[in-house]
């Protein structure tokens, strides 16, 4: 099929540009020294004020089923891994910042993030589950995601201090996260794949829509292996059905449990990681895209330079000799045409480039 092959080289060029800013050895390899995993964080998504997901009857929270898998997992990796310390970043129904969760990971120098998520769409035939890992594909059924999990923010009372003026509904937003680079990337798609494979084989949902990468707040400066695990659909009636049985949530906790003891066991070994890739999620082929460029200049510009006007989310490429800066994500050049004017307010020179 040749979308296949179109999906693995996609995902073996985002492995090699990852490795390429990152350490190029076999992910097990950084474990030679007798490093084993010993913390992990499991994140219950949303609480407290956040609900997350709503089903239509407003019966089901997406908040509460997060809980109650995140407990299922915890205490089983207690009982039977009593040498590893599990940490939650909420036991009860409180709000906990998307910042703070991932603070709490590095805080306490864990070994794995595992955030755990319910799905909801507009499209109530969409069902199945999905693993994220940080990355920078922005595909739109990965957007759609994103912006419901990174909106959670605008729920928290300092926001745009903390965020450096992120803003999960504007497009232009995440080109911030072009400039991320991420050490555990390998690691997480393993860890994720091994999420899928065991959800694919014994889970209540079996529909595999993939590991997908997605510029994930939640996930963005932990500085572990981290995915977060969308387990089903709350706008899909089979799904919530599913979802609102007991033991169904236990079988949930009990994959992602058999996930974390093949990926500890590969990560305490010298191994290397090995990825399933017919987990993985098909990728859409990268086109060209438009920024719109605000200033050149021979010298790099500290931040905070009074020629880039207070503007801080900027791409900076060195081209031709010359440092240009561009700002905004457009898929079309059309769309940020239309941006233009507004950018012109503070740059009168800009203008719409394409980029490769
Ligand atoms: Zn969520």
């Amino acid at each position: 099929m040749p979308l296949r092959s179109k999906c693995l080289i996609g995902w073996i060029t985002a492995l090699i540009l990852s490795l390429a800013v990152a350490v190029p050895v076999p992910a097990g390899a950084q474990n030679a020294g007798g490093v084993k995993l010993r913390t992990v964080v499991i994140d219950p998504g949303h609480g407290g004020h956040d609900p997350g997901a709503i089903s239509k009857s407003s019966k089901m929270n997406e908040k509460q089923i997060n809980l109650d898998i995140a407990t299922r997992l915890g205490s089983r990796i207690e009982k039977e891994y009593p040498d590893v310390k599990v940490i939650y970043t909420r036991k009860t129904d409180r709000f906990v910042e998307l910042a703070e969760r991932g603070n709490i990971a590095n805080r306490n120098h864990a070994d794995l993030f595992i955030s755990i998520h319910v799905n909801s769409a507009k499209n109530t035939s969409a069902s199945g589950t999905e693993t994220f890992v940080m990355g920078t594909d922005k595909s739109a059924s990965n957007m759609e995601v994103c912006k419901r999990e990174n909106s959670v923010i605008l729920m928290e009372d300092d926001y745009t201090t903390t965020y450096e003026g992120f803003d999960p509904d504007n497009p232009e937003s995440y080109i911030i996260f072009n400039l991320m680079q991420n050490a555990h990337f390998e690691q997480s798609i393993a860890f994720a794949s091994l999420v899928q494979q065991q959800f694919v084989k014994n889970g209540p949902i079996k529909k595999n829509r993939g590991v997908r990468q997605a510029p994930l707040m939640v996930l963005w400066r932990t500085t572990m292996p981290s995915v977060l695990i969308e387990v089903g659909f709350l706008s899909n009636a089979s799904d919530r059905t599913t979802l609102n049985n007991a033991s169904n949530r236990q079988k949930i906790a009990d994959d992602i449990f058999n996930a974390f003891s093949s990926f500890k066991k590969q990560y305490d070994s010298d191994a290397a990681f090995e990825i399933d890739e017919s987990v993985l999620a098909p990728q859409e082929p990268e086109g060209p895209h438009y920024e719109i460029q605000i200033l050149a200049s021979s010298k790099k510009l500290k931040e905070g330079a009074s020629e880039l006007k207070g503007e801080t989310l900027y791409q900076c490429r060195f081209i031709n000799g010359m440092y240009k800066y561009s700002v905004g994500n457009f898929s079309t050049r059309e769309e940020a045409i239309r941006h233009l004017p507004e950018v012109r307010k503070k740059f009168s020179g800009a203008f719409v480039v394409e980029v490769h």
